[in-house]
């Protein structure tokens, strides 16, 4: 058993413009230093389909979905001040969405240890009924929501270590007990959330936790705040499922963030998160978020890679099988 990868080649039809830095290449780099270091090679590749009009408005509004449909028919659009959308990109966001339902699925039959979704745009400032920051359709959310509405999770995890605060995944679940969404970022930063005092609402409270780092932090201090407060709450929340908003823009050479973060870091967090996944005998599955210089892009997704193939087989498909119940 390996770990999956899924792109699609219609997701690079998401035309930005020529001088937007959420640009197709950035898809291209991910897969092309994938196969310059042989690591494409190890990994089972798979193409997704675009994601269900009910998949997607489990997050997303029908008015917005609706605005997306229709701008997809005309010219290139911006539908907010950084995000553009043309005659390719629903679709792009719906393959998009459409990998992360893809993945969900192979992880929790077995097919695979992990996987890998190198598809865009990304997903995670993506609102209910707004288009944010590149965004247009919340991949991780789709699929937590479906993980609790379809397949009956009870308790889902996302960790989102991208550069900015996933404020869109934030909104999605904070009045939600089910769906734990832990971020590491830069703060004060875009897109202006992610406080640490922002810890859920209501019957959300507690599960959601945010480790806001200083412009100009480099491994040392984010890998302490992730092993010494994300890696433990993780461990209490007691996930059946866990996925990761793989952003790599906290990469010291990312040309739109201020941290100092190298390759090394991603291993190491993708490590630490597959080991969590091992012990509990739970699926893990990534998407792509932000990413914008493409060498880094490119080194840091291989060496997220690296490290998901260190999995070892999963003894059962990922479902909530292991001994440990909630409460205990
Ligand atoms: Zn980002």
């Amino acid at each position: 058993m390996t770990s999956g990868f899924l792109d699609h080649p219609d997701c690079l039809a998401h035309d930005t413009g020529p001088s937007h830095p959420e640009r197709a290449s950035r898809q291209t780099a991910v897969r092309a230093h994938l196969e310059r270091t042989g690591l494409l090679a190890e990994l089972e590749l798979d193409r997704p389909e675009p994601a269900d009009e009910n998949s997607i408005l489990a997050v997303h509004g029908r008015e917005y979905l609706q605005l997306v449909q229709r701008e997809a028919q005309t010219a290139s659009t911006r539908l907010d001040p950084d995000t553009v959308a043309g005659p390719g990109s629903e679709r792009a966001a719906r393959l998009a969405s459409g990998g992360v339902l893809k993945a969900i699925a192979r992880v929790r039959k077995g097919d695979w240890s992990n996987a890998f979704v190198a598809c865009r745009p990304p997903g995670h400032h993506a609102e209910k009924d707004r288009a944010m920051g590149f965004c247009l359709f919340n991949h991780v959310a789709v699929g937590a929501r479906y993980l609790i509405e379809h397949e009956g999770l009870e308790r889902v995890a996302i960790v989102d270590w991208d550069v900015h605060h996933g404020n869109g995944t934030q909104h999605s679940f904070e009045k939600d007990s089910q769906v734990f969404y832990a971020s590491l970022h830069q703060y004060p930063f875009y897109p202006g959330t992610g406080a640490a005092n922002e810890r859920g609402i209501g019957a959300g409270e507690g599960a959601t936790l945010n480790l806001p780092m200083a412009e100009g932090s480099g491994d040392s201090k984010w890998m302490q705040a992730f092993e010494n407060a994300l890696l433990p709450a993780l461990e209490a929340f007691d996930p059946q499922f866990l996925i990761i908003s793989a952003g790599f823009d906290g990469h010291r050479d990312d040309p739109l963030a201020g941290l100092e973060l190298s390759s090394q870091t991603y291993k190491e967090m993708t490590r630490g998160l597959v080991q969590l996944c091992e012990q509990r005998a739970i699926g893990l599955v990534s998407s792509l978020e932000g990413g914008y210089d493409l060498e880094s892009l490119g080194n840091s997704a291989c060496s997220h890679v690296e490290a998901l193939l260190e999995a070892k087989p999963r003894t059962n498909s990922g479902q909530a099988l292991h001994p440990h119940q909630p409460g205990s």
